[in-house]
């Protein structure tokens, strides 16, 4: 059935494919809203023709995957929920990102007393942010919500914050490689349901494929319609240019949308992703109407997003602590946890105890007595990807737009202007772009270990890119060397930047690591595992963080009523064989302070690059630690 509607979305886009319009850069690229958008903001601009706009939220909550997300969250309230008070836990949770705060949520709602121990001073993980010394907003990642995140959009609905999201135009923005400046959009019909939206989108577009290509591409993808989760899951062992190759996929797609898709979803070129990424991803967007849509926070991550799960927390009789690094998971001789011990030299014993730190860090911190254990060696197989998040902030209106852009440069992902696309950051005089720098390293499938270079290199080399993005408008200047090409008509100079450098970002999705993902259950009585590289159907995002969390909050709750624990995720045999002659050690434990050294993301200075090139020198190094394809 949904075979037959591809197909017919396919006629139908051929016919329409004739009325293309294929926006110039430079002028405001607004669609006018299906309908009328009463809580419409516009931020005029003095210097620039740019309006910022919101549209309205779309239906997110007619999907399968929202009504599963939405029965879960109440399960909690009501079959989940501790009837009496010998069943109310106390639990420690140690990580207050997404998944660890998700986690501590949904484990109040059920009537537990959730602890979060955050190591930083600030919460959010990987969507942490801070202020700088003018006061402007510095965030670990360029941070972009879809339609299709049916956990997150719940989560918002039952803590009254939707009205944070600002949805953009339902539309993908491609800069055009061959035409420097000028860019081409993907355009999703509204009130056309899926998948015929997706298949307009894709045929209407006449830049970036040829109409016999388009074609090509579509068969290898009919699998995915027809079988499912099934046919996504066996794709995990192939690169998206072995499936590419191996389906007959024409050689220009990589070209035209796989790299820009790669480096978006993982940060890394589609030569080392599992083609189960793209299809995972292509699969919700096909199947769910506004599954694509994009929307950006309308301010920083700890105050917009963290800031409402903790009060919700707190008021349900939970705590969330700061400053407060985990030192040492502490067992008894028999492997259970005794208690964890804090830097402060503070013991926490609590019932249950729940793991959301990000992989590279709960390797450091395996108790001896667990390294030998198949469930935890499974992690070598997990390994945080590299990534540079960049604040360029120039001295005039860039023409950007209002929305998120696919550079399609061979240095940066994504990247969005941030005074035109979120409210907490708008300025009518200035822009501020915020670009995602990818692939970083060679480990992510990159040339140059950019993670070992300087702010100064880094920024020079975008401003070379961000020159041929704006031709007419990056000025000459001497500082940058990279934009001496320029002509006079270019004005725009750099004012200031940042340069945010995630050594460990999200685990790498390189082929066959979905196996590897281990389950929340784990073999330990009382200790539960959450945090995005966990086995959950999203991929390592906020959606997946969020999902994650959820999940270990069900095994947590399912065991306080005396509900048996849903199984451990089959481990396969050679990490069992391997497992047994493994020789345990101590924990390596974490070194430092910073936010780097707690699997985020920081502008780091000397002393500190020198003590993580020292604790941790694969980051600095670019040396992988698990086998790249
Ligand atoms: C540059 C960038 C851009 C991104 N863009 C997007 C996007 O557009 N859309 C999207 O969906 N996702 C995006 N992501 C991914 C998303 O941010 C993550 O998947 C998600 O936030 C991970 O949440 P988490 O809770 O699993 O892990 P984390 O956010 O890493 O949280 C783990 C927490 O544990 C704490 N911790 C670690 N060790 C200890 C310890 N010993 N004691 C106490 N606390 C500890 C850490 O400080 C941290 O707060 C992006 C990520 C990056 C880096």
């Amino acid at each position: 059935m949904i075979v037959r509607n591809f197909v017919l979305a396919a006629a139908l886009a051929a016919a329409a494919s004739t009325c293309t319009v294929a926006f110039q850069p430079h002028t405001p690229v607004f669609s006018k809203p299906s309908v009328p958008d009463r809580r419409a903001h516009q931020s005029s601009t003095r210097s620039s023709s740019i309006v910022m706009r919101d549209f309205p939220k779309p239906n997110v909550e007619d999907t399968d995957n929202y009504r599963y997300a939405e029965a879960m969250s109440k399960s909690f309230k009501t079959t989940l929920r501790v009837t009496d008070p010998s069943q109310k836990k106390r639990v420690a949770i140690i990580g207050g990102g997404l998944s660890g705060l998700s986690c501590a949520k949904y484990l109040s709602d059920a009537g537990h007393e959730p602890i979060v121990y955050e190591a930083r001073d600030v919460l959010g993980g990987k969507v942490s942010a801070w202020q700088d010394e003018d006061g402007d907003w510095i965030e670990t990642g360029l941070h972009i919500f879809f339609g299709a995140y049916p956990n997150v959009m719940n989560m918002f609905a039952e803590l009254g914050i939707h009205d944070r999201l600002q949805w953009k135009i339902h539309q993908m923005i491609f800069a055009m490689q061959e035409l420097p400046g000028e860019f081409t959009t993907f355009d999703f019909i509204p009130g056309i349901p899926a998948p015929f939206n997706f298949g307009l989108a894709i045929l209407m577009n006449q830049k970036m494929l040829t109409f016999p290509e388009k074609l090509q591409t579509a068969p290898p993808l009919i699998p995915m319609l027809i079988e499912g989760q099934p046919f996504i899951d066996a794709q995990d062992e192939l690169s998206v240019t072995q499936f590419m190759r191996k389906y007959g996929m024409p050689e220009r797609i990589n070209e035209e949308v796989f790299i820009a898709m790669a480096k978006a979803l993982d940060f890394i070129d589609p030569d080392k992703l599992s083609m189960t990424v793209v299809l995972t991803a292509m699969n919700r967007f096909l199947n769910e109407s506004n599954g694509l849509q994009m929307a950006f926070l309308d301010g920083n991550q700890p105050d917009r997003v963290c800031k409402p799960m903790m009060d919700h927390i707190v008021k349900n009789g939970g705590k969330v602590v700061t400053n407060a690094p985990v030192k040492e998971i502490v067992t008894n001789d028999d492997g259970t946890i005794n208690h964890l011990l804090l830097r402060s030299g503070e013991k926490v014993v609590a019932d249950e105890y729940v793991s959301a730190m990000p992989v590279d860090i709960v390797k450091r911190m395996l108790p001896t007595k667990w390294q030998t254990m198949p469930y935890f060696r499974q992690l070598d197989e997990l390994e945080g990807i590299p990534v540079i998040n960049l604040h360029m902030w120039f001295d005039r209106k860039l023409k950007a737009v209002d929305h998120l852009c696919f550079s399609r440069s061979p240095l940066l992902s994504v990247y969005a202007d941030m005074s035109v696309t979120c409210k907490e950051y708008a300025d009518p005089d200035k822009s501020m772009l915020e670009l995602v720098f990818a692939p970083c390293s060679p480990l992510a499938g990159g040339n140059v270990n950019w993670i070992g270079k300087t702010d100064e290199e880094i920024i020079d080399a975008t401003m070379g890119e961000l020159a041929r993005l704006f031709p007419t408008e990056i000025a000459n200047d001497d500082k940058w060397p990279a934009t001496s090409e320029q002509g006079p008509r270019g004005q725009a100079k750099l004012l200031k930047y940042s340069v945010v450098k995630v050594p460990r970002s999200v685990y790498a999705a390189i082929p066959g690591r979905n196996k590897y993902r281990p389950s929340q259950t784990t073999p330990i009585p009382g200790f539960t595992m959450a945090g995005d590289f966990t086995s959950q159907k999203f991929l390592g995002s906020m959606e997946g963080a969020t999902l994650a969390g959820k999940l270990a909050a069900e095994v947590v709750s399912n065991r306080a009523i005396g509900n048996p624990d849903k199984p451990i995720k089959e481990i396969q045999a050679h990490i069992i064989n391997a497992a047994a002659n493994f020789v345990a050690k101590d924990p390596v434990g974490i070194k430092g302070e910073g936010a780097i050294a707690f699997g985020g993301g920081y502008t780091i200075g000397k002393k500190e690059e020198a003590l993580l090139r020292e604790s941790d020198p694969a980051q600095y190094e670019g040396v992988a630690e698990v086998a790249m394809v």
